[in-house]
């Protein structure tokens, strides 16, 4: 059994070839299950996200294409008539639960240029906020070769750790991650723990060249670095069965990886280690006491800003007086933080003209030169 109660933010990623059958296209009964197991998660209080595969393949189908692999404006084609029908299945699945779906394309980019990153983040965490569930995948209708991620488990890495996910599930064809390819090589044993990803792991997972391993493990590894790099746990098990998540956290087989921070200890370690700060705030003596009692910056408390940043930036924060204080990654670009230096969080949304983000830096997006009270307890 896995607790599955420590996890209050899941990632679920959903291959093709579960969902999508070559002859009789979508295998309802198989979403049907896995929408009971997306409430049955909810109802034990977790936020679920679903990367979804299954638009080219259903496309293909809908449009009648042949047999081979196909060119990369078919599969685009493919992925303009599929993405409907997936959207639509998971909607219909879900609202058998009263759950209400939000499909949300992303490419490459969104996910690694930082203005696109927060806008993504924004859109899915208003999402969550409003208990829809995120239904994800790659815009293949517009991501050519060149910036496309092409698969979707460095996709569902991607949105894990954007969202601070502190779990991600990819659903394969396989129940793990295997010593060697399992049913060929008859030593092959899957792990069901793996704590670092070591050269030696790596050299299992084959080469990215090979047909056996194309969609297979170098992408799942790939997506295991991203994820534990950013404090999320990954596992890799079986969906071919009904309900998996439900039989996975009934202790189903599996490979665990294990994540060495939780997500908010690695962004803080990440944010740490910036060298150099686009900006500066100053701030006030209550709200540098504020922050000494692990409470997060508002701008009430801000007197002064300084540089040139944009919103998600690294800032530097000091006192009157001139220490410096610590840094964030800051909410509010330069221009708007500057507009709500000094006011109220009810002010705010009058000055900008449109709800703001309270805070001007997150205590989850805040690293202290002095350790904070809730850093001493949590060490006690
Ligand atoms: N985005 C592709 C699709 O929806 C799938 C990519 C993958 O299989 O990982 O068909």
């Amino acid at each position: 059994m896995v607790d599955l109660k420590g996890y209050k933010r899941i990632v679920i990623k959903i291959g093709s070839a579960l969902l999508v059958d070559r002859e009789s296209g979508l295998k309802r009964d198989w979403l049907n299950s896995l929408a009971d197991d997306v409430a049955m998660l909810r109802a034990q209080g977790a936020e679920v996200l679903l990367v979804s595969s299954g638009a080219i393949a259903l496309g293909r189908k809908q449009l009648g294409l042949p047999n081979r692999v196909l060119k990369l404006e078919e599969s685009q084609a493919a992925a303009a008539t599929g993405q409907i029908l997936l959207a639509r299945a998971y909607s219909e699945a879900l609202s058998k639960h009263d759950v209400q779906a939000g499909q949300v394309l992303l490419t490459l980019g969104d996910t690694e240029e930082r203005r696109r990153y927060i806008n993504a983040r924004e859109t899915i965490s208003t999402l969550l906020r409003l208990g829809a569930v995120p239904i994800i995948n790659e815009n293949d209708t517009v991501a050519t070769s060149e910036i496309r991620y092409g698969d979707n488990d460095r996709l569902a890495a991607r949105v894990a750790t954007m969202v601070s996910a502190d779990l991600l599930v990819l659903l394969s064809d396989v129940d793990g991650f295997y010593s060697g390819i399992p049913g060929k090589d008859l030593e092959a044993k899957r792990f069901d723990r793996i704590e670092e990803i070591t050269p030696e792991i790596e050299a299992m997972a084959g080469d990215a060249g090979t047909e056996l391993s194309k969609g297979g493990m170098v992408t799942k590894l790939d997506a295991a670095k991203i994820a534990t790099e950013a404090g999320t746990v990954m596992a890799i098990t079986s969906g071919k069965e009904l309900n998996p998540l439900q039989n996975l956290f009934d202790g189903g087989a599996a490979t665990w990886f294990e994540a060495k921070d939780n997500p908010v200890t690695a962004r803080k370690k990440w944010i740490a280690g910036q060298m150099e700060f686009s900006g500066k705030l100053i701030i006030d003596e209550g709200a540098a006491k504020a922050l000494l009692d692990g409470k997060s910056l508002l701008p009430a408390g801000v007197r002064e800003v300084e540089g040139d940043f944009a919103r998600g930036d690294v800032v530097s924060v000091h006192s009157l007086e001139g220490e410096d204080l610590g840094c964030g990654i800051c909410s509010y670009d330069v221009k708007d933080a500057k507009k709500v230096l000094g006011c109220r969080s009810d002010e705010i949304e009058v000055l900008l003209g449109f709800t703001a983000r309270g805070a001007m830096i997150h205590r989850d997006n805040l690293v202290l030169k002095v350790r904070t009270q809730e850093a001493e307890q949590s060490d006690a």
